[in-house]
């Protein structure tokens, strides 16, 4: 039995396929040819012979691509008198009517890529349907056919893509590092194979093997892909509502990502970026893993073929849904229950203790003499009882108000500081594993912990940035990072350098760190801080304004958490850090750092005076 036939869409068909420039960058000639090849394997006609063991794609690329590209598989082939008609626009054998755009079950529907990618490459094509003798063979370079012929092939189609822009000078001007390109490949193939994990996947880079899956099932893809522990970890999803269902595997609570990359999201078994079904997916996570952090989540969304709009992006990329509020709340839900059904009860954390090199490195205000040494008081500070905690409370707000720096020009008169410093103060404990509560000369003070350390190592890393501020790693760390994140790391490694990073890609999964800006914790997870230096790197600003955010990023990444509990001799070192900066002093993000209660107002608030 043949294959699908090809044929011209007719005119009014053709007008509708919302078309576009779909090929910006080599990846979206992988793109467009991964997905043709995953038609071939999965649209075989009844009756056709299928492969002996999975059916295999197979992936190669050199020079980022732009050089080389091959994607080969053992699909239901091209008939060889349609040859000539695939290489044509608006020819396709995936659609043939208007209402077949209604329900398109294939990635590929409009006929384009083929001519698209003949026209600013040389391509070559060689392809046999199972029930022909030999492969049919044509050869076009940049939009002229140079020859047609038939010649001995496996089963399938090869699909050859060299010297990609090679007419088109000012687009290859633009193009991204080799490394960078081959990294945003490497995140592609992923998801194709993730997406199809009973497809075998091969992806080879410059020669060497980057990924290879089995065609076995999702869990296998998963060990190909984020590794054994992650699949071995990952929690199974399965729920149905309305016709809608969700089902696939997720990550829990404790594997988390520094960038939301590894969200995975297939429509009827097309990938997609849709904003709406990536929130439902955060918000299913939300309180589940923390605020920054995010799932790496393979998941199949199934909705009847007529209710789902595929048509409204040029690279297919983005869907529409008619009942799109059932949609996103079947897979909020699905995520939710999966994860209330499989939390353990949360753990105790121990208090952290002190790790010194990290804390104090950048100090901005060394004192070496504790001011109140043997006052310290190390029993946690228990919140008074009071009847009515009106006025109390309603100091308090006002003192927020009165270290703002648009107030501290008229200080209430209970509330001046000599030289708007932070005096010398005795620590009396640690409130809601948050704020440090202190007394000084003249009140109490409440330190926001997380904020108070931001400002320290802020205002160090603001003072010694540039070489002086790398600390070399005792041993160069290898973390896992987001193919998308690699490509950035590779574009921004001076940039990065200049800031204390030195880092680098590592194969097609990995980064090689060596050093870190003093001041950021060498031990914590380092995939967040440089995602977000490499975010504000990227923000449209004026370059000293980038340069602020990103210490003030890394200052925020590296400090102590909110909700860390702190041991007294953290804290300790932390408020003698603190004692004599400006009252004034802000964290880097503009909260306020130190909010103060007079000793006159509470003798006031207690009838006093
Ligand atoms: P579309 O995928 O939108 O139909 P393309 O330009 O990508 O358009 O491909 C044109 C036609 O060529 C497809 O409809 C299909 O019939 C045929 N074709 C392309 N690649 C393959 C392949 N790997 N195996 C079998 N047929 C293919
Ligand atoms: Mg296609």
């Amino acid at each position: 039995m043949a294959g699908p036939r090809i044929g011209a869409l007719p005119r009014e068909v053709a007008e509708k396929v919302a078309a576009g420039e779909v090929i910006q960058r080599p990846g979206d000639v992988v793109k467009e040819l991964v997905e043709n090849a995953i038609d071939a394997i999965l649209v075989r006609p009844d009756g056709m012979d299928a492969p002996v063991g999975p059916p295999a794609i197979t992936v190669e690329i050199r020079g980022g691509g732009l050089e080389f590209i091959r994607v080969a598989d053992d699909g239901c082939g091209i008939d060889p008198a349609d040859l000539g008609l695939a290489l044509a626009r608006h020819a396709t054998s995936k659609l043939r009517t208007v209402d077949d755009l209604e329900a398109v079950r294939t990635l590929g529907f409009r006929g384009e890529a083929l001519p698209s990618i003949a026209a600013i490459a040389a391509l070559t094509v060689i392809s046999r349907p199972p029930q022909e003798e030999a492969g049919a063979f044509a050869e076009v370079a940049y939009g002229e056919t140079l020859e047609r012929g038939r010649r001995g092939a496996p089963i399938g189609t090869q699909i050859t893509v060299r010297r990609l822009f090679g007419n088109l000078p000012a687009r290859l001007a633009f193009q991204r590092t080799p490394g960078s390109e081959a990294a945003h490949i490497a995140h592609l193939v992923a998801v194709y194979a993730l997406g199809y994990p009973e497809i075998r996947f091969s992806f080879v880079v410059d020669g060497r093997n980057a990924l290879t899956t089995d065609g076995t099932d999702r869990r296998g893809a998963l060990v190909a892909v984020h590794g054994p522990d992650a699949a071995q970890a990952a929690i199974e999803v399965g729920a149905e509502d309305g016709g809608v269902s969700v089902c696939g595997l997720m990550s829990p609570p404790d594997l988390t990502r520094g960038s939301r990359g590894d969200v995975l999201l297939l429509v009827n078994r097309r990938p997609v970026q849709n904003r709406a079904l990536m929130h439902a997916v955060i918000e299913g996570y939300r309180g589940f893993i923390p605020d920054g952090r995010f799932p790496f989540v393979v998941l199949d969304i199934t909705v009847p073929p007529g209710e789902v709009d595929v048509n409204v992006h040029p690279s297919k990329s983005d869907v529409r849904f008619r009942r799109d509020r059932l949609v996103y709340g079947t897979l909020q839900r699905a995520i939710r229950q999966m994860l209330v059904a499989t939390a353990s009860p949360p753990a105790v954390s121990a208090p952290l203790r002190s790790p010194p090199e990290w804390l104090t490195s950048p100090a901005a205000n060394r004192t070496d003499t504790p001011l109140f040494p043997s006052a310290r008081v190390e029993a946690p500070m228990r919140a008074p009882h009071l009847g009515d905690p009106g006025p109390l409370l309603g100091s308090l707000a006002r003192l927020t108000a009165e270290v703002r720096p648009a107030d501290t020009a008229t200080p209430s008169p209970g509330a001046s500081v000599a030289g708007n410093r932070l005096p010398p103060m005795r620590i009396l404990g640690q409130i809601q594993n948050a704020y440090i509560v202190c007394e000084g000369p003249d009140g109490v003070y409440f330190i926001d912990q997380h904020a108070a350390h931001e400002r320290v190592l802020y205002e160090g890393l603001m003072r010694d940035h540039g070489e002086t501020a790398a600390q070399l790693l005792l041993e160069p760390q290898v973390v896992e990072v987001a193919a998308s994140l690699l490509g950035s790391i590779d574009e921004h490694r001076q940039a990065l350098r200049d800031r204390g990073f030195d880092v680098e890609q590592f194969g097609t999964r990995h980064a090689i760190v060596r050093s870190v800006p003093r001041g950021v914790r060498p031990t914590g997870d380092l995939v967040p801080v440089i995602a977000s230096v490499i975010d504000a790197l990227e923000s449209p600003s004026a370059p000293t304004d980038a340069f602020d955010r990103v210490i003030a990023t890394i200052a925020c990444h590296s400090a102590v958490r909110f909700g860390d509990p702190l041991a007294p001799e953290l804290m300790r070192e932390l408020i003698e850090r603190l004692e004599g900066t400006d009252i004034r002093a802000f964290c880097p993000h503009g909260r306020p750092t130190v909010v103060r209660l007079p000793a006159l107002q509470l003798d006031r608030d207690f009838g006093r005076r």
